[in-house]
Parts: structure tokens; sequence; C-alpha cells
């Protein structure tokens, strides 16, 4: 029987999943994802987590728990500290294999493998191969494995360039019976999400936004369908570089979208209670209002938000850009 081992449907799932399935099953493991986030789980994640946690970081602590009770051998929850040089991302990624440890009774042993990219590639190398012993003694085979994850994720990657959205890219690759790549999406509006993409991919706690705005005919695109040259160049603009990875794409994403000709407006997605998130919605919102004037709307997340609330505010956001894009404005006063 193989081994199982847990990924939580969380946080940077919607980066790095396709590297981790690969690279898991290439070494005779077994995959198991926690189920689609729900209202079980995040109320779960809100009884098992700490105080400070951010609406994500609550929900993450509900896909450990759905996680702990399939139940499986191993739940991996790598220590992000840095995915790029020189740069960090949130603190509370460093601290989530412990805060899970410390406040979620009858968790399986957890893979808190240590990611920094924060001096060299080569350490992020290693903390894989290192990662890999503890399912096979065959250096070769473990190489393989990652190999294989790293061929998995640049696919992957590339299907965010060519304009899906996570879900679709990964149904593309994984789900052989998926129609996904047919979708054209079409519409009158293009619109750009920015966002942490825990908070906008999630349709949970997103209050499924990206498919309400497909389905009142709009067109979403997304810093992931930006390349990593375009979102730096972006955010190099700014006076000092920003060390946070997460932060940096998404500002990138709000500049470069600002000024495409394509874009009729701008919705930033915070989480309640984010610092960084705090910070990139006011640079993105100054550098709209001090240049372009497109629409923008912001719009907060946390556990309490109503769904109500938020259609209404996306359908009078929507309302106002295709009234601003109509020929007849002028007279209509
Ligand atoms: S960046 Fe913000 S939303 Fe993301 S984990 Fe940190 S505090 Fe939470």
């Amino acid at each position: 029987m193989s081994v199982k081992v847990g990924i939580p449907r969380a946080l940077l799932y919607y980066y790095y999943y396709p590297l981790w399935k690969d690279f898991f099953e290439s070494l005779g493991c077994e995959v198991v994802l926690s189920d689609k986030s729900n209202k079980g789980i995040l109320d779960s994640g809100i009884k098992n987590t700490v105080d400070e946690a951010c609406l994500p970081v609550k929900l993450a602590f509900g896909h450990v728990k759905n996680l702990a009770d399939k139940p499986v051998d191993y739940i991996f929850i790598p220590r992000l500290v840095s995915v790029a040089y020189k740069e960090y991302i949130c603190p509370k990624f460093l601290g989530f294999p412990d805060m899970a440890r410390q406040n979620i009774v009858g968790l399986p042993a957890v893979i808190d493998t240590t990611i920094s990219f924060m001096r060299k590639r080569h350490n992020v190398d290693q903390a894989y191969k290192q990662l890999g012993k503890k399912f096979s003694g065959n250096p070769i085979k473990v190489r393989q494995a990652y190999h294989k994850g790293l061929r998995a994720l640049a696919k992957y990657n590339q299907l965010l360039l060519k304009g899906h959205l996570p879900e679709e890219a990964m149904s593309i690759m994984y789900d052989r019976s998926a129609k996904a790549s047919q979708v054209k999406p079409c519409g009158d509006l293009n619109i750009a999400i920015i966002g942490h993409p825990y908070n906008i991919y999630d349709p949970y706690i997103s209050m499924n936004i990206i498919k309400r705005l497909q389905s009142m005919g709009v067109v979403v695109v997304t810093p992931d369908h930006l390349s990593e040259d375009e979102v730096r160049h972006q955010a190099g603009r700014l006076p000092k570089k920003l060390f946070w990875t997460l932060g940096q794409r998404m500002i990138g994403a709000g500049y470069h979208y600002a000024e495409s000709e394509d874009i009729d407006g701008i919705i930033h997605i915070a989480a309640f209670g984010c610092g960084p998130d705090s910070m990139t919605g006011e640079l993105i919102e100054r550098n709209i209002r001090g240049s372009t004037k497109l629409p923008f709307l912001n719009l907060t997340l946390d556990e309490h938000t109503g769904e109500a609330g938020v259609i209404t505010r996306l359908e009078a956001f929507l309302d106002m850009v295709r009234w601003k894009n109509s020929p007849k404005k002028q007279f209509i006063s």
C-alpha cells in the first residue's frame, strides 16, 4: 500500500501543486488533496487557529484539519521562507507548520521542509533532494522525481500565461476528460483582479468572484497571466524594491494593467487584517488615481463578509465601468 501524502488546498497550493504532485507521485506516494473550501472547513479552521491569523491562514488550518480527518500518513506543509532571490514571503508562512502542530489535535506526521531561495536556488534543489530521501533511497529516482515536478510546474505556468486560471490549468493537466482547454472566455469588459492567489482563486473565501464576474459578462485577468519579467519590470518602477515576492507580483501586475488599453477596470482583493495587502492596494490605487483614472474597486474579505454586499458592489462597479465606456454618457446626468 502506498504512503499517503496530504496536501492542503490552500496558500501556495495555487502556485506549486503540480510540482508537489508530480514529485511525490514519482516517488510512489499517493497524493491526497483536502476537500474544496467550504463553510465547514473555514469554521474548523477558525476553531483550530491562533488569534492573530488572517483569513487565508484560518482557512489553511481548516484544510490541514480536513486532511488529518481523512486520514493520511503525512501532511506536507513546507516552511516557506523565500521563493525568490533576496526576497521573502509573509512570515505567517514560515510559522505555519509549527502553528498547525501546536493547535490541531491528532495531526499525522508533518513534513515541514524549509524552502528558502533567499540566497541560492541550490538551497531549494537540496531541500527537495533531502525530502525525497524520506521516500526513496535511490538518489537518481529522487532527482528524476524532482525534475518531473519542475517540468509539471513549467507546463502549468505556461497554461497560466496562455490565459487559463489555476483550476482550469490543473484540469487540463490532470483530468483527461476536461473540456476546459476549449472554453474561450468572452464578455464585453476586461477586468483585472489583483490579490494574493489564495484569496482570488479560492472560490469559497472569494465568494466565487471570478465565476461571478464571468457570468456578468467579464473577461477576468490576474497577475498570473503575466510573465515574471513583466511584473518585475513594472514593480521596478517603485522607488524602493519591495521584499515581499507576492506583493511585487501584485504591484507589478497592477501597474501593467493600469496602462493596458484593453483593461476596463481593476479590482483589488484584500484580506482583512493583512498588512501587505493594505500597502499593495494603496500603491496600486495611488498609481491609478495619479495617471490613468481607470475604475478601481477595493474589496476586503473576512469570514463575516456578506455575499449580498459583495454582489451589490460588483454590480455597481460594472455598471459604472459600462457607463464610462458608453459613447452616450455625456447625455446622461
Ligand atoms: S500576506 Fe496577508 S493574507 Fe497573506 S498570509 Fe500574510 S497576512 Fe495573511
